[in-house]
């Protein structure tokens, strides 16, 4: 097989299918399981996919990434991709996942490298009084004093948590994948989960909303959301608000994320009226003159109706699949924490 080149994507290596027209021995066969048992193969290179590619490459296994999309392409980079979360289900699994995932991301923003910081997020309500939830509480989350609440909001908390800047974030994954020998090949679009690497005993399924027709699963739905890149603001911290209409300001190193919306539509083309919508939300809560537009984007944040799908199966040439997808509005909120479950399944075999 072919290595990738480290700046880039490699093209679909053919030699990744193993095709047995001979018939082979047992012993041979044994030997085949058990070195099959140690290949990986993860079928998607967004932030789920990347993170699991970590976990697994670390550990020993000979991991190798397929995907259609991968980088800026992939939702994962159009995220605001603060710790949050929101609009996923079911609400205990996402908290616990979550604040595994606090845990990990905390100390990565000692590396400056890795994009990720400690920021001060300020989440408010338009009307009454905005209930601090215990897992915030857990966390140190505070009320804010009134003089701190801008004229567009009634009342609101704060709580540091993790900021991953994904134009630093998703590179810095990949560059720790490849490190620990994983090998990503980009351009693959699968029909069937089957066709993932014949030789890879294990395939991990983190295809996000494509797991909608690659499985297909039908209860995995589109939710679109629009961001819209501008310039540095005045303010340091980050202001998020989920009563309709959703708002959110993510200052980032080099820019600021203004949000945003949430709509059940595949759409991935902006709407400039939208963007329009956003920035004039986004500078009256802030109270600050609207900012010019650096860049439109839209993402398709895999809601799954029944929850996040998490859970070992068989595909139908008897291979283990282990899926992990369906993360909603909370991809990178929850990265680390179903990771570690991903990988607590396959161990556990
Ligand atoms: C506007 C917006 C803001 C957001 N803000 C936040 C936030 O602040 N915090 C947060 O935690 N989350 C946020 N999210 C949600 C987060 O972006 C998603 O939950 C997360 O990106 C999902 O990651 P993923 O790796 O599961 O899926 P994706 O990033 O969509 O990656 C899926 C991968 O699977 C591949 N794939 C799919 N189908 C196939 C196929 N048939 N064959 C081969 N490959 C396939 C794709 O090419 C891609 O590589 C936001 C989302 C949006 C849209």
């Amino acid at each position: 097989m072919r290595r990738p080149r480290l700046d880039g994507v490699s093209p679909y290596p053919k030699d990744v299918l193993i095709r047995r027209s001979h018939p082979i021995s047992r012993l041979m066969a044994l030997l085949l399981k058990e070195a099959m048992s140690k290949q990986i193969a993860i079928v998607g290179a967004g932030v789920s996919g990347l993170t699991c590619g970590v976990l697994f490459a670390e550990r020993g296994y000979r991991t190798t990434i397929f995907a259609a999309e991968t980088g800026d392409q992939t939702t994962s980079a159009v995220a605001a991709a603060i710790w949050f979360p929101y609009d996923a289900a079911p609400l205990d699994a996402v908290i616990a996942w979550a604040l595994e995932t606090y845990e990990v991301l905390q100390p990565l923003g000692a590396d400056p490298a890795s994009g990720v910081s400690m920021i001060e997020q300020r989440a408010f309500t338009r009307a009454g009084e905005l209930a601090i939830p215990e897992w915030a509480v857990s966390l140190g989350a505070r009320r804010l004093p009134a003089a701190d609440v801008p004229r567009a909001f009634s009342s609101g908390y704060t709580l540091a948590v993790p900021l991953t800047d994904t134009t630093q974030y998703l590179p810095y994954l990949t560059k720790r994948f490849r490190n620990a020998g994983g090998e990503i090949y980009g351009g693959i679009h699968l029909e069937n989960l089957e066709e993932a690497a014949l030789d890879c005993g294990l395939v991990v399924n983190c295809s996000g909303v494509g797991a909608r027709t690659l499985l297909p699963d039908r209860e995995v739905e589109p939710h679109r959301g629009q961001v819209v890149l501008v310039p540095g603001i005045p303010h340091s911290h980050a202001t998020v608000c989920d009563d309709p209409p959703l708002m959110y300001a993510i200052p980032r190193a080099d820019d600021c994320v203004f949000g945003g919306s949430n709509d059940p539509s595949a759409d991935r083309n902006p709407d400039p009226a939208l963007s329009a919508r956003i920035v004039a939300e986004c500078s009256r809560a802030l109270e600050i003159e609207p900012p010019s537009v650096l860049r439109e984007r839209v993402g398709l944040r895999p809601f799954r109706r029944s929850g996040i799908c998490l859970r070992a199966d068989r595909l139908r040439d008897g291979r283990r699949v282990i899926h992990n997808y369906g993360h909603g509005g909370s991809g990178f909120t929850l990265s680390w924490g179903c990771a570690g479950a991903v990988l607590a399944l396959a161990d556990s075999a």
